[in-house]
């Protein structure tokens, strides 16, 4: 990393302790850190489209130190609905006798290994008691899922689930992990895409998603690596259930009353949006993507140019970096192994 470091002298209970303060405004792109080599994911695409500092702080490989809250969540649920559909995958001559139960036994399961395994992490964003909230909701949606869309596991053929893939384009390496694909009854392909959200605009989400950046990035790359016609996307919303706990309320009464909520009313909680892409569509995401790029690769040479977006500071939710430019240094931030952490592969 590039950056200068202003070192500063603090006196502490009388001895004098060095601290190193890294200024955001020192930074500078990692000489290691190249589109040729490292390559580029969609969300680091989508950081320098909103803003060059978010970028710059990305590539740079900083998170905060106190986790956040409203991820953990949906990391949880994604990471069982992942393992939903590989077991479909691994167990398919299984299919359709005795899968939907093997899935609700193993839905607790799933749901106990992922909060013991991130344990530490979430418990710096979450309290105890708002992670056993977190795993019952998990729970009852997950398991009325499975009932909800009993036809993805008894009879479809999701493949290539949490499937990590590269390519080159025009000399930039392009990566991506995708939730899934199939094949529909016409014997045309899909991917399919897991979300999880509180709020879900209903009037707008068709026209946001037929220019969706990563449904697009996607599908686009499945098409440069097997040169196969992708036709659309399966955009896959879990509505995450704003209920809570009653007083006096035990977390399994809870989670008996979130499952007869959500039985009662499966098409309020799980929402699919089926959204095709033309050829036309990728063509020009393919030629945008292009100016994108070439746009990075100019500018990544002079740190002057990746200048502060404040006004995607607070969109919908704060701005992961907020914190350090507010401040102008990384005093609360760490910097983790792995430069696309999205991309690795669960064990
Ligand atoms: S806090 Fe604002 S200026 Fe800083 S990286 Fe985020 S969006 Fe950019």
């Amino acid at each position: 990393m590039a950056a200068k470091v202003k070192r500063s002298r603090m006196k502490k209970t009388g001895s004098k302790k060095k601290t190193d303060v890294i200024r955001v405004e020192d930074l500078s792109p990692p000489r290691s850190y190249s589109l040729e080599v490292s390559g580029i994911t969609q969300s680091l695409v989508k950081k320098w489209l909103l803003c060059k500092r978010a970028f710059l702080l990305s590539v740079n490989k900083y998170e905060s130190r106190a986790g956040k809250k409203s991820y953990a969540f949906g990391s949880l649920v994604h990471e069982v609905l992942d393992k939903l559909y590989k077991y479909a995958e691994l167990h398919a001559r299984k299919r359709p006798v005795g899968i939907l139960s093997d899935l609700e036994e193993m839905i607790p399961i799933w749901i106990d290994d992922y909060i013991l395994k991130n344990r530490k992490k979430d418990l710096r964003a979450k309290s105890h008691d708002e992670l056993e909230t977190d795993a019952a909701k998990a729970e009852a949606l997950l398991i009325e899922y499975v009932y909800t869309f009993a036809d993805d596991f008894k009879l479809k053929k999701f493949h290539g689930i949490e499937e990590v893939s590269e390519v080159d384009f025009n000399g930039t390496i392009l990566r991506k992990k995708q939730d899934g694909k199939y094949y529909d009854k016409n014997g045309k392909l899909w991917l399919m895409e897991h979300k999880t959200k509180g709020k879900i605009v209903e009037e707008s989400i068709m026209m946001a998603l037929k220019m969706d950046f990563q449904n697009l990035w996607y599908c686009y790359m499945e098409q440069l690596l097997t040169g196969e016609r992708v036709y659309g996307v399966l955009y896959n919303v879990i509505r995450t259930p704003g209920h809570k706990v009653h007083v006096n309320e035990s977390i399994k009464e809870y989670k008996e009353r979130l499952r007869d909520l959500i039985r009662e009313d499966p098409a309020h909680f799980f929402k699919r949006y089926p959204v095709t892409y033309t050829k036309k569509d990728l063509n020009e995401f393919g030629r945008e993507l292009y100016m994108i790029l070439s746009e990075i690769k100019s500018k990544l040479k002079y740190p002057r140019f990746l200048i502060r977006s404040t006004p995607h500071c607070l969109m919908s939710f704060p701005c992961d970096f907020l914190k350090a430019c507010s401040c102008g240094n990384m005093n609360d931030f760490k910097k983790r192994r792995e430069l696309f952490p999205e991309l690795v592969e669960e064990e």
